[in-house]
């Protein structure tokens, strides 16, 4: 890459919504700023080609889509250096990343790091998860957005969280047949959820949203089933049907396509190779780095923004991205603690108004114990590496109890994903097991690099060497 320096003042890991605030702010301050990306244009998650995609399209993926279309605007405005198609794919204490763009590898250093890598969906197996015509709503959504693919046959969408509601309305108004909506969530969480419910009301734009998808759902003749459990898919090599229990009835549904999702995680790799010291969130499900106020990590200079460090959602990642640029542009030496405060009072402002409703959906769309901690041994919980949930209880019984020793053991977690896939599944099923909290239980110790590399890109690296 012609044009790429081997130092930045700042370099900022994602153009989502978060790395899309924090560029932007800090660039327009005047720091020296570089952006990776590994997707093609910016966007993220939420606003996933929102400069290319057709205005019809844009109507049916909803209001909030049209948003990424100003944060881009501003980005591309600001004198950011973008580098897209750039896999970030190691970073350590001293702010070196190693990143891969057009098949060749890159070494880059930064004074200042701003992670913005957004979630992952939480994976979660289940008995038939590994068959073609079982895949994430996100992908699903990925399709629909980033190239306008829709399933032609209908559809069968399960599991819990906002974005399977969102998915299901943004199919409906594309014209796609919904076989199902079956909800997974357990229906005792609406009372554990009812206490938060009035802060909640004080986001109440958000409910309103939900219950209008809801609706419109339902006069469109949706089938939505509540509290089912037992999720299966049925199928030779590919999916043909699902099953599962509803109000205590088996029951069964010829598809050739499921969609799932339980919720989003942080996405924490980068974090964690970098040696940011990491907390498990009891009421998110999950592992997040340890920020501070301005989204500083345990590693000096190095910063986490938006989903990557704790679920928030956009509008969030946005005030979250614009307080680690801050906090950035505040350890260069390009504003003072005063500027620093005043620049930042806003956001702060609405980003606690934005996180009004999060309690009470962390707590409405908990997932159950049984899904987390994979019930059925026959299930694959790694699917790189192809180990059941029986091996790793079995890897348990022979006195390995943490999740590192399982992973030795099994070779859980050591194949291509790197254990992006099965980590969460595996903390719970030890913590099951043992007896002890997911927090005691720990987390697989990650390695560069998080996304495969050839040996030949490694090599590329040292041109001088191999020659
Ligand atoms: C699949 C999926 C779909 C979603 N769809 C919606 C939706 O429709 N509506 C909604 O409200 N919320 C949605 N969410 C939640 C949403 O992602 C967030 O609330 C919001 O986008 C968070 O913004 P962010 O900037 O933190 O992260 P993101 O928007 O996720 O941006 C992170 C960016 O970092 C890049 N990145 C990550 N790792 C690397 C790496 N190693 N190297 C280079 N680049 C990297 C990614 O390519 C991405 O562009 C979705 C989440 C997921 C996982």
């Amino acid at each position: 890459m012609a044009d790429m320096k081997r130092h930045y003042q700042l370099a900022v890991i994602g153009a989502g919504p978060a790395g899309l605030a924090a560029a932007t702010t800090a660039a327009e301050l005047g720091a020296e700023v570089a952006v990776f990306d590994e997707q093609g244009a910016p966007g993220g998650q939420i606003y996933r080609a929102t400069e290319s995609i057709p205005e019809q399209r844009a109507q049916q993926l909803g209001s909030e889509y049209r948003r990424g279309r100003e944060l881009v605007g501003a980005f591309r405005a600001c004198g950011a250096k973008y580098f897209p198609t750039t896999q970030v794919w190691s970073l350590n204490g001293r702010r070196e990343m190693g990143l891969v763009h057009q098949g060749r590898a890159f070494t880059v250093q930064a004074d200042q790091v701003v992670i913005a890598g957004g979630a992952i969906e939480r994976p979660v197996p289940f008995p038939g998860w590994t068959l073609a015509g079982v895949m994430n709503a996100g992908a699903g959504q990925i399709l629909f957005k980033s190239h306008g693919i829709v399933p032609d046959d209908g559809v069968v969408l399960a599991g819990s969280g906002p974005l399977l509601l969102l998915l299901a309305w943004q199919y409906l108004h594309a014209g796609v047949r919904v076989k199902a909506l079956l909800d997974l969530t357990p229906t005792w969480n609406h009372l554990l959820a009812l206490p938060k419910l009035p802060r909640a009301l004080l986001a109440g734009h958000y409910l309103t949203k939900g219950l209008q998808y809801k609706r419109e759902l339902r006069r469109a003749g949706v089938t939505t089933l509540h509290n089912v459990r037992n999720l299966c898919g049925e199928g030779e090599n590919k999916l043909q049907s699902v099953s599962f229990v509803h109000n205590g009835r088996e029951r069964s549904l010829e598809t050739g396509l499921l969609l799932v999702h339980f919720g989003v995680i942080p996405h924490t790799q980068l974090a964690r190779i970098a040696g940011c010291r990491h907390v498990w969130d009891d009421s998110q499900l999950c592992w997040r780095p340890q920020l501070d106020e301005w989204g500083g990590t345990s590693v000096e200079g190095i910063l986490v923004a938006g989903d990557g460090g704790g679920i928030g959602g956009a509008r969030s990642a946005e005030h979250a991205g614009r307080l680690s640029a801050l906090q950035a542009l505040y350890a260069l030496g390009a504003l003072d603690r005063a500027a620093r405060q005043r620049l930042s009072r806003m956001d702060r402002k609405w980003m606690r108004e934005e996180l009004h409703i999060r309690p009470f959906l962390e707590s409405f769309f908990r997932i159950s114990d049984d899904l987390l901690q994979v019930r059925s041994d026959d299930t694959l919980v790694c699917r790189c590496e192809e180990v059941t949930a029986g091996e790793i209880r079995a890897a348990i019984a022979q006195g390995h109890l943490d999740s590192n020793q399982v992973k030795f053991l099994t070779r859980c977690g050591m194949g291509a994903c790197q254990g992006r896939q099965c980590a969460e599944a595996v903390s719970h099923i030890v913590a099951a097991a043992t007896g002890k909290s997911v927090e005691e239980v720990g987390h697989y110790r990650e390695r560069p690099p998080v996304n495969p590399l050839t040996l030949g890109q490694l090599a590329g690296l040292f041109p001088e060497e191999t020659e």
